[in-house]
């Protein structure tokens, strides 16, 4: 066995995020060591065999087992409320882990048209090269979902709020049509991170991270993991893991577990901020339209206040008047935020969608989808929100004379 760590039962999100993963080594360290060691000893024969029969739990080789790997692990299923975690190389990696072990060549997957560009490639291109069929619905009309489900869906996937729409999902409804059809929901929550948003709680039975956002929260590492029972780990995911390899490094596995620990404050000041400007951008004449779950004038602001604690995130998005002209000026007049195509990082980071993170689609997809060339992403950081509100009004005040 493996020991856990020691803690109340009734401890809260802020204390597992620095209190759960594994208790120290015989070193007695108090923050937590790095396990660079591709494989372990075992002390005989016969215990190396119960080990790699699964007989026994140990850590046996760093493909698939490491301390570094189990303390991030146990960290975010902690944080989401699951039994069980797997860590891998990226988010990619953890959404080609869950099609690998839950889809075969016939099922049928109903997915938003709206989720992270790669996920849709991997569904269009590579899925369906191996005989499995996906229909892309519309992020908030139920009916489209309900329509699509066949008797052969096995899996709806999800991402809620979206990039950089912001449009929000009702798990809850997902989850019970999902059921109904005798498939599973899976939800991206890298958006929201578990401090804000913890998927299982309205039904899904899957929850997937890019730890390369908020999780680590620091633009360091790229990371992903796959959240849900302990079983599911176990019977699904590790055996394509053993077999496939989509292996998280433990050292970055080591940094996103010291970045969940600050997870919980990060999100709240950066939440803060993203309210601040965007209520701010709101009022601005240069601004024809701004995109956030935290403002009452958003579609969805109810459901994103109840499935996200209140909060809208740190995500946001705005249309400048004029189109892509003057948003090109209002990026290129800004001094502290990066121009770049991330999010989730403690710098602000300032993203044209049109022709960088979206570029790939057609004019027509990007229409049908509301990304114009006026529109500007912003991953709203830790900088004083007095700078960032200066750093944008040098263009948008420009934009507006
Ligand atoms: C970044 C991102 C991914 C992919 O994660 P990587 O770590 O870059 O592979 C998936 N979904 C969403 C919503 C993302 O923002």
């Amino acid at each position: 066995m493996i020991p856990r760590v020691r803690l109340p039962a009734d401890v809260r999100l802020e204390t597992l995020a620095v209190r759960e993963g594994l208790p120290a080594s015989p070193w007695g360290e108090n923050s937590e060591a790095l396990f660079l060691t591709s494989c372990f000893v075992h002390p005989d024969a016969a215990t190396a065999a119960r080990r790699f029969a699964n007989e026994e739990e140990a850590f046996v080789y760093s493909r698939f087992s490491n301390p570094n790997l189990t303390i991030m692990e146990r960290r975010l299923a902690a944080l989401e409320g699951t039994s069980g975690c797997i860590a891998t190389g990226s988010g990619m990696g953890a959404i080609l882990l869950m099609f690998l072990a839950l889809l075969k060549a016939g099922d049928h997957v109903v997915c938003s048209q709206s989720v992270f560009g790669s996920t849709i490639k991997l569904l269009q291109g590579e899925f369906a090269k191996f005989g499995v069929e996906s229909t892309f619905v519309s992020q908030t009309d139920l009916a489209q979902w309900k329509a699509a489900i066949k008797p052969n869906t096995r899996l709806l996937f999800a991402e809620t709020p979206t990039n950089p729409m912001t449009e929000v999902c009702d798990i809850q409804a997902l989850a019970d049509m999902a059921h109904n059809a005798g498939a599973l929901l899976a939800v991206d929550n890298c958006m929201c991170s578990p401090a804000l948003q913890q998927p299982v709680k309205f039904g899904a039975d899957i929850v997937m991270h890019s730890g390369t956002k908020f999780l680590d929260g620091q633009g360091r590492v790229n990371a992903g993991a796959l959240c849900a029972t302990q079983v599911m780990v176990d019977e699904k995911f590790l055996p394509v893991m053993r077999s496939g390899g989509l292996s998280l490094s433990p050292f970055n596995a080591w940094v996103v577990a010291k970045g969940m620990e600050t997870l919980s404050v990060r999100m709240k000041a950066q939440s803060d901020n993203s309210l601040q400007l965007a209520q701010w951008l709101e009022q601005h004449p240069a601004v024809a339209r701004v995109y956030y779950p935290g403002l009452p004038s958003h579609p969805q602001y109810e459901l994103a206040m109840k499935q996200q604690s209140g909060s809208g995130g740190a995500v946001l998005s705005f249309d400048v008047k004029g189109g892509r002209e003057p948003s090109f000026a209002v990026i290129d007049a800004t001094q502290v935020c990066s121009i770049a195509a991330n999010f989730g990082d403690v710098r602000s980071i300032i993203t044209h969608p049109a022709t960088t993170t979206h570029g790939r689609l057609t004019e027509a997809q990007r229409q049908a989808a509301g990304i114009g060339q006026g529109m500007i992403r912003m991953g709203v950081g830790l900088e004083h929100i007095e700078d960032l509100k200066a750093d944008l009004a040098r263009g948008l005040d420009a934009v507006a004379a």
